[in-house]
C-alpha cells in the first residue's frame, strides 16, 4: 500500500530560491513546475531564478567569504559536524522529497541518496581539519619556503537532476569546507532537497550566504553563473555537450574549471567469472536509478562461452523486477524523471531495433503506470559496437550485451566510446582484474562489483567524462589553490644571485 507523497508547495510557499540565509522567491518572471513523474502530476510551480537572482546570490557569497575564509579550520569542522546533525533530523523530509520529484523508489532513497549524503557532510567535517601540502623547508639554503593552501573564493556549481541531493553534497561540501563559498544552481526540474540541504546548513549556523541556491533554467540563470566575473571556479555535473558549452565560458573568464561529464560504462565479464555474480551485479548496475546514474552499466561484454547463459539470467531477473509507485514499498524500480525523457530513452531503442535485438523490455508498461514516465528494464543484443546505443549515453533502463572471444578484444571493446568514468570487471582470476584495473580508461574500475561509491574516495571522469575530483581529500585539489610564500632568512642587502643582473 503507497503512502502519501508530501505537500511542497505549503512548505515552499515563500519562495524557491535560497540567498544569504533564507526562501525567497524568483525574481525572472517565468515559472516552472515540478512534477511528479509518476504521475504526470504537478507538485510544485515556482518563480526561476534569472541573471537579477544570481548576482544576488554571488554578492552574499561575496559578503559571507572573508569571515569563512578566516575561520579556523576547527571553527568550519564543527559547523559541518552540526549540519550532519542536522541533516539527521531532516532525513525522512529528504528521502520522501527526493522521491518525489524524482520518482526514486523510496527504498532507493532512504538506503542510497539521504544516507550517502550525510555521509559525505560527515567525511568533510572532519577533513576540513586536514589540509596537506608540504612542509615548509629551506630548499635554497637561504630561504625558507612554505606552502599556504587557500580557498578560491565564490564557486559557481551546476548540478544535473539524476541525483539531485547527492549532487548538491558532492559540490557543496569540498567547497565550504576548504573556506570558499558557494552558489549552487540545481537542474530546475528537481530544486527541492538542494534547498532543504540549504536551509539545514542555516540551521547548524553557517552563516547566512556560505550556502545559496539558485533555481533558474541553464542557459538563463546557469549561463549567466558560469559567466559571473565574482564566481573565481566552476565546478560542472551534466553532459558532455553542455559541459563543453560551459567549459567555453569559463575558460573565457580564465577561471578554475572541474567537470563531471557523461558516461558509459563498460561491464566485462571475463569465463572465469561467477556467472550468478555478474548477472545480478549487472542487472543492478544497469537499474540502479532506472539507469540515470552516469556510471551505471550500460554495455555488457561477455566472454563467449558464458555469454548465452549470461542474456537468458539477466532478461530473466529484468523481467521478475516490479516496476511501479515509488511510493509503494514493493517498487523495485520507479519512473524515469521525466515524460520527455522517457520519449527520449524509448526513441534510442527504437532506432537500435533496425539492427539489433531487443530481448526483454522496449517499451513503457501500460494499464496503472500509462500516466507515468514509466518505461521497461531492457536487455538489448546484436547492436554494433559503432551503433548509436553502444557509443552514447541512453540514460535509461537499458542494457547492451556482446559476447568477445579473447581477453585483449574484451579489453579493447571496454575502452571503445569517448567517455571514461567508470567500468567495471568480473574474474576470480587476479592477473585479469590486475590488467583490467591497468588498462580500462576510466576514473573508477570495480572489481567483481559495480556501484558502489564511499565519500573517502575520488569520483571523477577521464577523456570526454571531463577531469577533476569529487569527494574525497582529491577533491580539495580542485576547490583551494596553493600558494607559495618564499622568505629570505639571511637579512644580506646584496644577495649572491644579484650578481646576474648587476656586477657590483
Ligand atoms: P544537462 O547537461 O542537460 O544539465 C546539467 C545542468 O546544466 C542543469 O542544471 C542544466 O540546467 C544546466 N545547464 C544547461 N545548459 C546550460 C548552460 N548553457 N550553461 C550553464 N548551465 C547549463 O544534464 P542533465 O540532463 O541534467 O543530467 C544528466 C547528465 O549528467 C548525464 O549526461 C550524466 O552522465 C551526467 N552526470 C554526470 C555525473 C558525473 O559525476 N560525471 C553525475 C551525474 C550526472
Amino acid at each position: 500500500m503507497a503512502a502519501l507523497p508530501p505537500d511542497v508547495s505549503a512548505r515552499f510557499a515563500e519562495g524557491s530560491q535560497y540567498l544569504a540565509g533564507r526562501l525567497r522567491p524568483g525574481t525572472s518572471g517565468r515559472r516552472q513546475t515540478v512534477t511528479d513523474p509518476a504521475t504526470g502530476k504537478a507538485v510544485l510551480e515556482y518563480e526561476l531564478a534569472g541573471p537579477a537572482d544570481v548576482d544576488a546570490a554571488v554578492r552574499a557569497a561575496e559578503r559571507a567569504l572573508p569571515a569563512w575564509a578566516g575561520a579556523t579550520p576547527a571553527d568550519r569542522s564543527e559547523a559541518l559536524y552540526r549540519f550532519k546533525a542536522a541533516l539527521d533530523g531532516r532525513a525522512e523530509e529528504l528521502v520522501w522529497a527526493e522521491s518525489l520529484q524524482c520518482g526514486k523508489p523510496l527504498r532507493l532513497s532512504r538506503e542510497f541518496d539521504v544516507p550517502g549524503s550525510i555521509d559525505n557532510v560527515a567525511f568533510f567535517a572532519g577533513a576540513a581539519r586536514r589540509l596537506d601540502g608540504l612542509a615548509a623547508a629551506e630548499y635554497s639554503g637561504d630561504h625558507t619556503s612554505a606552502v599556504r593552501r587557500e580557498p578560491l573564493g565564490v564557486i559557481g556549481s551546476i548540478a544535473p537532476w539524476n541525483y539531485p541531493l547527492q549532487m548538491a553534497a558532492w559540490k557543496i561540501l569540498p567547497a565550504v569546507a576548504a573556506g570558499n563559498t558557494i552558489v549552487l544552481k540545481p537542474s530546475e526540474l528537481t530544486p527541492l532537497t538542494s534547498l532543504m540541504f540549504a536551509e539545514a546548513a542555516t540551521e547548524a549556523g553557517l552563516p547566512d550566504g556560505v550556502v545559496n541556491i539558485v533555481c533558474g533554467t541553464g542557459p538563463d540563470a546557469g549561463a549567466h553563473l558560469v559567466g559571473h566575473p565574482g564566481v573565481a571556479m566552476v565546478s560542472f555535473t551534466g553532459s558532455t555537450a553542455v559541459g563543453r558549452r560551459v567549459a567555453r565560458t569559463a575558460t573565457e573568464g580564465v577561471k578554475r574549471l572541474h567537470l563531471e561529464l557523461g558516461g558509459k560504462a563498460p561491464f566485462l565479464v571475463f569465463d572465469d567469472a561467477d556467472l550468478e555474480a555478474a548477472v545480478h551485479g549487472a542487472v543492478a548496475g544497469a537499474l540502479i536509478n532506472t539507469g540515470q546514474d552516469c556510471t551505471a552499466a550500460t554495455r555488457a561484454y561477455v566472454q563467449r562461452p558464458l555469454y548465452e547463459a549470461f542474456v537468458s539470467g539477466v532478461a530473466d531477473l529484468m523481467a521478475s523486477l516490479t516496476v511501479g509507485d515509488p511510493f509503494d514499498p514493493d517498487t523495485d524500480l520507479g519512473p524515469l524523471v521525466s515524460h520527455t525523457h522517457r520519449d527520449r530513452v524509448a526513441a534510442i531503442v527504437d532506432r537500435a531495433r533496425a539492427h539489433a535485438t531487443v530481448v526483454t523490455g522496449g517499451c513503457a508498461p501500460g494499464g496503472a503506470l500509462a500516466e507515468g514516465a514509466y518505461y521497461l528494464p531492457t536487455l538489448v543484443t546484436g547492436a554494433a559496437q559503432d551503433s548509436e546505443i553502444v557509443q552514447h549515453e541512453v540514460f535509461g533502463p537499458v542494457l547492451t550485451v556482446s559476447p568477445f572471444d579473447a581477453d585483449d578484444e574484451g579489453l579493447a571493446l571496454a575502452n571503445d566510446t569517448p567517455y571514461g568514468l567508470a567500468a567495471s570487471v568480473w574474474s576470480r582470476d587476479v592477473y585479469r582484474t590486475g590488467r583490467a584495473g591497468r588498462e580500462i580508461r576510466a576514473g573508477c574500475v570495480w572489481v567483481n562489483d559495480h556501484i558502489p561509491i564511499i565519500s573517502e574516495m575520488p569520483h571523477g571522469g577521464y577523456r570526454a567524462s571531463g577531469y577533476g575530483k569529487d569527494m574525497s581529500a582529491y577533491s580539495f585539489e580542485e576547490y583551494t589553490q596553493v600558494k607559495h610564500v618564499m622568505s629570505d632568512n639571511t637579512g644580506v642587502a646584496r644577495k649572491d644571485w644579484h650578481r646576474t643582473v648587476f656586477a657590483l
